[in-house]
């Protein structure tokens, strides 16, 4: 059975309650990652991210400190995903009762990369198959750590994934063309085949 959306039907945004899909979201994004390809793609792809804004560390007001063995202490998925679930055990992941779609494309969510880092889910995502809800929670928990944005964590994939440096500031959408690479190599290591 399909959802109701936000606003369809008759329905408001108040008698909507998000928070049975962000759950699910939750649980399926964990039970993903728990995939040999999956984990070791992704973990890699965030100490990729953390090494790199460590590297330019004179233009960022971001921080990460390597153990000495080029290592990112807590920086791995399991933190990422706690991180998202306690912004959602404090009301910081909501529905925006709007829809995502503009310019051929759907935007799912959004995070905001600051404070306590709130996600927004569009009214897409609440119709969106388990699996595909799971993906989507999974690239938004990744922004949970500070400067990890979708072209720091799109240009991390494809190292991971051998694949040359983009620099999406040529582009003419940068956040949009990060974040549909980011999703690509989601998919492609994460999604169940
Ligand atoms: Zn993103």
């Amino acid at each position: 059975m399909k959802p109701t959306l936000v606003g369809a039907r008759g329905q408001t945004p108040d008698e909507f309650n998000p928070d049975p899909y962000v759950q699910d979201g939750i649980n399926r994004a964990g039970e993903l990652f728990d995939n040999n390809r999956c984990k070791t793609f992704i973990s890699r792809v965030l100490q990729r991210a953390a090494a790199d804004i460590d590297a330019r560390w004179w233009a960022t007001k971001e921080r990460y400190t390597s153990d000495g063995n080029g290592f990112y202490p807590a920086v791995d998925f399991a933190s990422a995903l706690g991180s998202y679930a306690n912004a959602f055990n404090n009301g910081w992941v909501t529905a925006s009762g709007n829809p995502g779609a503009h310019d051929g494309s759907v935007t799912y969510g959004t995070t905001r990369p600051t404070g306590h880092y709130p996600v927004s889910w569009n009214d897409e995502f609440f119709s969106l198959s388990r699996n595909e809800r799971g993906l989507n929670t999974l690239h938004e928990a990744l922004h949970q750590f500070p400067g990890f944005v979708d072209a720091t964590l799109a240009n991390a994939e494809s190292f991971v994934d051998g694949q040359a440096y983009r620099d999406y500031t040529r582009d003419q959408n940068p956040v949009g063309a990060a974040s549909q690479n980011l999703n690509e190599l989601i998919r492609d290591y994460c999604a169940p085949r």
